[in-house]
């Protein structure tokens, strides 16, 4: 097998110097060889082991090699591998029945796609298809996929580098909702949530808006819980003014908050649902666009205009059963609330001794770790991704200095995001956050 002939440092090389490493300067990109990966750990080339404590790319959440879900990708693959998608499949129906029960309720028509953000395209076309309009109000500090729709619907600097070529057509961005640094300059409680106001001023100001899309609890920008009051109240901004709620559930969703979608934190009821990551735990790409029967019964007279090669392919399908029903068997929804509740305790006992700590918050197994460089300014140590050639940032040291420990965390910007798989033991809890606490010496020395 040529495959095996190959030296560590030869597929370090090749995959260097023939892919793109994402989201980067190219130069600094020096990518692990990973060969395995069991449970909460995975394994490098020279047999180092690292805990998992981001769920990958907060994916992960069966954990690896879970036994289910690879069996049902063999068995979907020797039945059916591919059928084009006009036709029936079983594992079409029986997936479909199957997110009957665990959606939200109301959401009964489904698009399947192959990521987060090719269902966020299609949520944006089927909101537009719907209600003949265009303009979909989002919000900074959000992300929404890669591709040109939805990076112009994403409000973090990751969507800058399209802007040159002309700005996104029809994506306004509201305030996100922060209480921790409310970029309205509100304090909450007592704020009557302006943030939702303001919202709603967009709209009444607007011409031609489609739809406002949410992320219900941001994850990349920082795992930012809205207070209560707030999804509510879009739902009832949305409803008063005929304009569709989408909910982008890609991280937030299947257990991750330790509900099954964080929607159901608030009873809110979005239009359209999008997701993807958990629905596989990441075995293979699934996204999903689910919308409500309203929407649906629009398209059995009018022309839904979207679709693709790959869409509901049933390898895809097939293992997103065995993935939601292995999350039933192992009722790791409630599981994410119990390990969630210990895991934040710790991470709030962490910001009592960490000066460079400036907000422990999260819901469920989905936390993040802000760093300040002034706990009373609340001044972030960067404010986007700038590590060319020179120093790294705080946030990247202190992941460094983890991954050098064993313990593999996503760091951005100036924040963690501590999303470990749902199957995580209180023990890994223990020994993750006694590597992070360690490790976050280097942020406090940088004050
Ligand atoms: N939406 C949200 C909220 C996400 O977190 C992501 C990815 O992290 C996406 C969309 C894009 O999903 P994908 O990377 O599967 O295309």
């Amino acid at each position: 097998n040529p495959r095996n002939s190959l030296s560590s440092d030869e597929v370090v090389t090749l995959t260097r110097q023939h892919n793109y490493g994402t989201w980067r300067y190219q130069k600094s990109w020096k990518p692990l060889h990973i060969v395995d990966a069991e449970g909460c750990t995975f394994t490098d080339a020279s047999g180092k082991q690292y805990l998992d404590f981001s769920a990958q790319l907060m994916c992960s959440n069966l954990g690896h090699k879970n036994q289910a879900v690879i069996r049902a990708i063999g068995e979907q693959a020797q039945k059916l591998a591919y059928i084009m998608p006009s036709y029936a499949t079983d594992a079409r129906a029986e997936l479909s029945r199957l997110l009957l029960d665990v959606l939200p309720d109301g959401l009964t028509k489904f698009f399947f796609a192959t990521s987060g953000t090719e269902a966020n395209e299609a949520a944006f076309k089927i909101a537009r298809m719907y209600t003949g309009k265009t303009k979909i109000i989002a919000r900074y500090r959000s992300y929404h996929g890669s591709t040109m729709a939805s990076i112009a619907a994403t409000g973090d600097p990751r969507r800058w580098a399209m802007e040159p070529g002309g700005k996104g057509q029809g994506f306004l961005f509201a305030p996100e909702v922060h209480c921790y640094k409310c970029p309205i300059k509100h304090t909450y409680p007592g704020c009557g949530i302006a943030c939702a106001d303001y919202l709603e001023h967009m709209i009444e100001n607007e011409s031609d808006v489609a739809a406002v899309l949410v992320e219900p609890v941001v994850g990349t920008n920082g795992v930012l819980v809205p207070p209560p009051e707030y999804l509510p109240r879009l739902r009832e901004i949305c409803n008063r003014h005929g304009v569709l709620l989408i909910a982008d559930e890609v991280m937030s969703g299947w257990g991750r908050t330790g509900e099954w979608f964080a929607v159901n934190h608030w009873g809110v009821k979005p239009d359209i649902l999008v997701t993807a990551k958990g629905i596989t735990s990441a075995y293979v790409p699934l996204g999903l666009c689910a919308t409500t029967q309203t929407i649906a019964d629009y398209f059995e007279d009018h022309f839904f205009a979207h679709g693709h090669t790959y869409e509901a392919h049933p390898i895809t399908l097939g293992p997103a059963i065995a993935a939601i029903g292995e999350m039933q068997r192992l009722g790791l929804v409630a599981r994410a609330k119990e390990m969630g509740a210990y895991l934040g305790e710790k991470l709030h006992a962490l910001k009592l001794k960490h000066p460079s700590i400036g907000e422990v918050r999260g819901l469920g197994l989905f936390w993040a770790v802000d760093l300040v460089r002034d706990q009373q300014k609340k001044t972030p140590f960067n404010t986007k991704q700038d590590k060319v050639d020179g120093k790294p940032t705080v946030v990247d040291q202190v992941a460094a200095e983890c991954m050098k420990n064993g313990v593999s965390l996503q760091a951005w910007i100036s924040h963690f995001v501590i999303a470990p798989p749902l199957i995580i033991e209180k023990s890994q809890i223990d020994a993750a956050v006694e590597v992070f606490d360690r490790a976050l010496t280097i942020a406090d020395q940088a004050l």
